[in-house]
This record gives C-alpha cells, structure tokens and sequence, in this order.
C-alpha cells in the first residue's frame, strides 16, 4: 500500500465529477466553466502554429519567464490610465491556475492564514490544500468581499494573503466595485497583507464599464494578480501570466522553473504570432456578444421556470450564474439522488466552494458552453424539478 504524504487528503471535491458531467452526452451540463468550443479561433492559431514550427528554435527551451515579446504583448494588454506595466514586471505559467500554485508555494507555511471569498474557486482551493492553509471565509455581496467582515480577520488573524476574483467572480458572477477595491487596498497595507488578484474573466464583460485592476490601483506592491488565454483564447494552451513586483517575481520564476522550468516555448510563440497578425479584441467583442446573449437566456428562463424560493445573481460579465436556495437545502444530495437522475442536469452544488463553512444551499451555473435551445430546454427541467423538490 502506497503512502502519501500527510498533507495530501483523501481528494473528494467534486472537481473530478464537473469534468465527467461534461464528457457526458446524456447530459445538460452546466457545471464546467468551459468557454465555447465554435468560438475558438482554430484556424487563426493553425496557422500560427504552423508558423512557429517553421523555426527549429520555437522547439528549444527558452527561459523560466517567458518569450519577452509576449510578455511585452501582454503587458500592452494590461497596461491602463491608471499604470503602465512592462515586460520585467511578467511571468508566463501554464494558466493562472499554475500562478495560484506558485503564490502559495511561495508565501504559505502550513496553518498560515488565507483569506478567501465565501464562495470562491475551488480549483484555487485545490492549489492552496497542499500548503495546509488555515482558511477565513468573507462573505461577498453583489459589489464584491465584506469588508467590514475582512478587517475584523484582519484585526484578530494572522493572514498571509488574501485570495479574490474582483471581475465576474466564479461563482457568483460578482464584481469588486471601484470604492471597495481602494479600500480594498487600504486595508491590506494597513495590515500588511497580499492580495492574490486573480482575474481570468476580466475582458469578458458584457455591459457598463471596466473597471481597474487591483493591480493598477496598487501603489504599496502588494498586489500579486493572475490573467490567462484559457477564457479570450483557449483553455487547452494552457497559458496565463503572473504580474508581481520584482521583488515577488525573482523567487516566483525560481519556483516556476523547479516546478516546470518553463512554459511551451511553441506555444507561447504561437501566441505571440497570433497576437502579431490578428486582433485580439475583436475577437473577445465577438466572444461577449455571443455570451452576453446566452447569460440572458439563461436569466430569461431561470425567471420563467424557478420559484420563487430560489434567488439568483444576473452578472454583466464572466462566465457563472450562481443560485441560492432556502438554507436548508443540500444541492449536492439534491444533484445526486433527484437532478441527475430524473433531470439529466448538472450543476455545481456549492458545499466544496466553502472551505470552512460548506454551506450547501447554492447552485453554480455555467453558460457559455451551451446553445440557447439546451440552456433553454436544461433550465426548465432544472426548475420543474427545483419546484417539486422545495414543495414536498
Ligand atoms: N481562476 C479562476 C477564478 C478560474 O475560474 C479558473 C478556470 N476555471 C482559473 C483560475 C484557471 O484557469 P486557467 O485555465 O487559466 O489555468
């Protein structure tokens, strides 16, 4: 019998059923945050791979950091009036799933106190378990983290870092409005605390105005923030990038080349060469309009089939609706004995989204996979079911 190590616990988050529920074909699906497969740019990304293989040296390694052409890209990308960023100031990882990773390799000794939104990502939660964290959940509103609930963990905890999604939160769909990030900020340099920015949804927004990262706004460099391609390019490049101070960077790429020495310097030039020759923001204007319009079928629909017991969030952006039940529901028993089988539904039950209090009474949704006609046809079986579940 194998043994692992202490810290590794018996894994059953659930993140393995969101994949199989997806590979499902007998199912409606909304549980994975896939991005829409027709909404690829396959043929723009052939020919820049076919480009890139042109060259032997896109096949040699190339650097922990990154090919410094596309870091200079995506800091164009991420520039703003609020900050200018440069290439020195970017690490390439493989999704900002690997930038979670490395930030808490970095920071966390085990029972070091993180901060996290209540719900939050459970991929996020997966990457920090390894560390053995001591988790404090903050309630989120619809402008984003409580930060009267945030300064009282402060006040009383030792927290290492403070883990948020400010755009289009998975799972509630929730922005982090423009006052509360200053405060935000206030608070963390008060204390002395980072925040672990993570922001892969943060060009798909569907109405009203960007606003600026926490990045931007950080003049104390505290500010550790993620982007990625997984959700304006494609998830299966498997590409983000880390924006830290110098400081946090130097021991950051240290870690990233012990972990995977490097990013796929193929890909990362593919990129590069798409970025080159086409345009990015056309693309995600595309991408949004042909999701904006799926969020509102789905919010069209939810209004129609739930009840009335049930509320939900109506985001401007990203890619999650999230539900909330009366509190004594277990959605994920619910999704085992009633929505999978009689249904054929799947949803994400919000118990794992809660790392201290599982709360169990909410449902993720996602919409950007789907066509309007499943969306259509899985929320009304979804809310049939809800309404004969809430009124037995
Ligand atoms: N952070 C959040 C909030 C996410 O929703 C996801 C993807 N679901 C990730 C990070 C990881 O994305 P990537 O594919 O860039 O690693």
């Amino acid at each position: 019998m194998v043994k692992f190590a202490n810290r590794i616990q018996p894994c059953d988050n659930g993140l393995n059923d969101i994949f199989s529920y997806a590979n499902d074909p007998a199912l409606i699906s909304f549980a994975a945050g896939y991005p829409n497969n027709q909404l690829f740019p396959q043929t723009e990304l052939q020919g820049a791979f076919n480009s890139s293989l042109t060259d032997n040296i896109n096949l040699q390694y190339s650097g922990a950091a990154g090919l410094l052409s596309l870091r200079t890209k995506i800091a164009q990308h991420i520039s703003s009036q609020q900050r200018t960023f440069t290439a020195a100031e970017i690490l390439l990882t493989q999704g900002a799933q690997q930038g979670l990773d490395l930030t808490a390799k970095l920071l966390l000794n085990p029972g070091d106190g993180v901060v996290v939104e209540a719900p939050t990502y459970l991929g996020a939660l997966s990457a920090f378990d390894a560390y053995e964290p001591t988790y404090y959940e903050v309630p989120l509103h619809d402008d984003g983290l409580d930060l009267n609930a945030l300064q009282k963990i402060l006040l009383t905890h030792s927290v290492k870092f403070i883990y948020t999604i400010p755009d289009f939160q998975n799972p509630t769909g929730s922005t982090l409005s423009l006052a509360k990030r200053q405060a935000l900020l206030r608070l963390a340099a008060r204390y002395d605390v980072i925040i672990l920015e993570d922001s892969p949804y943060r060009d798909l927004r569907f109405s009203g105005q960007s606003l600026p990262s926490l990045a931007s706004l950080d003049t104390q460099n505290l500010v550790i923030s993620l982007g990625s391609f997984s959700k304006i390019l494609a998830p299966g490049l498997r590409l983000g990038w880390l924006v830290a101070t110098p400081q946090l960077l130097a021991p950051l790429t240290e870690l990233k080349l012990g972990n995977d020495v490097q990013s796929s310097t193929l890909i990362m030039n593919a990129v590069d060469q798409y970025l080159d020759h086409h345009d990015l923001s056309a693309h995600i204007t595309k991408m949004n309009h042909a999701y904006a319009a799926k969020m509102t079928t789905m919010c069209a629909a939810l209004k129609h089939y739930l009840p009335t017991a049930v509320t939900f969030t109506q985001p401007s952006g990203g890619f999650f609706i999230y539900l909330t039940l009366p509190a004594s529901v277990d959605t994920g028993q619910l999704l085992k004995r009633v929505v999978l089988p009689q249904a054929k539904v799947a949803y994400v039950p919000s118990a794992s989204l809660f790392p201290v209090s599982h709360q169990a009474n909410g449902i993720r949704l996602n919409f950007t996979n789907l066509d309007n006609s499943t969306i259509e046809l899985g929320v009304k079986r979804l809310g049939e079911i809800l309404t004969r579940a809430l009124t037995q």
